[in-house]
């Protein structure tokens, strides 16, 4: 797997005049729709700290780690308990619900509106970090363009409202209902090297949605991370790869 590398091995190629080293990312994943990424200058951004295990009581298991530092950035792609309201050390971060453009030491933020409960309505946002040339996406919730990703219109709607390519995207791949088949259909249609698999309720969902990644589409690869560990690539057009990554404990 190329786009994971040891430290060690990030520093060696300079991309002249704009940075001073390959710049690199760390992801790890805080649990349900919350990760933590580490930049390589030292920033960190939450996204969707949400409370833990806040719908249990309706058998949806949503376990979010502790966080122990104190992150500069926070994003919320909206306000529903399982992606707000999660307590962390918190000495004046940053805290962004959309719609935003905030750009912090190399790091652009941006936001995409996104559809859970509407087709035609936006409720909520996706963000994407640019970091030095690495394009991460957090869509957010998106389930009403997953559950109807079999329409043409829809299709070419996710199309254009995600049409950059990026290095990594984080799925959601559970809703109310089973959507891991839809979630597999519509992680293809996003150009992205790196899919991260996130909100889901059960870890059934995340097999099933494997699977069907992999049977969709034979050139995907699958690995699992306890964290990954991301350096700047020119290729965007490399194959895709389904990285399950381990809650943090
Ligand atoms: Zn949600």
């Amino acid at each position: 797997m190329k786009n994971f590398v040891t430290p060690l091995l990030f520093a060696l190629i300079t991309i002249s005049g704009i940075y001073p080293q390959t710049p690199s990312v760390e992801i790890k994943y805080q649990g349900h729709a919350s990760f933590l990424i580490k930049f390589d200058n030292g920033r960190t951004i939450l996204t969707d700290y949400g409370i833990s295990d806040v719908y249990k009581e309706y058998g949806y298991e949503s376990p979010i780690a502790k966080l122990n530092l104190v992150p500069d950035i926070v994003t919320y792609s909206h306000k529903h308990q399982d992606h707000y309201g999660g307590v962390f050390p918190d000495s004046g971060s940053i805290k962004l619900i959309g719609p935003e453009t905030v750009e912090l030491d190399w790091i652009e933020i941006k936001t995409i509106p996104a559809y859970e409960n509407s087709l035609t309505t936006a409720d909520n946002f996706s963000y994407v970090f640019n970091y030095q040339g690495i394009r991460i996406i957090h869509l957010g919730d998106v389930q009403s363009l997953i559950m109807n990703v079999d329409d043409p219109i829809v299709r070419g709607k996710i199309i254009d409202l995600y049409k950059d390519k990026f290095d990594i995207v984080f799925v959601p791949i559970g809703f109310k209902s089973y959507i891991a088949d839809k979630a597999a259909s519509f992680a293809l249609l996003i150009n992205a090297k790196v899919i991260v698999p996130m909100h889901f309720w059960t870890n059934a969902e995340k097999e099933k949605f494997i699977d069907l990644m992999l049977i969709k589409n034979g050139s995907v690869k699958y690995q699992v991370e306890k964290s990954a560990l991301f350096t700047y690539s020119k290729n965007k057009n490399e194959e895709n790869t389904v990285v399950v990554l381990d809650l943090v404990r």
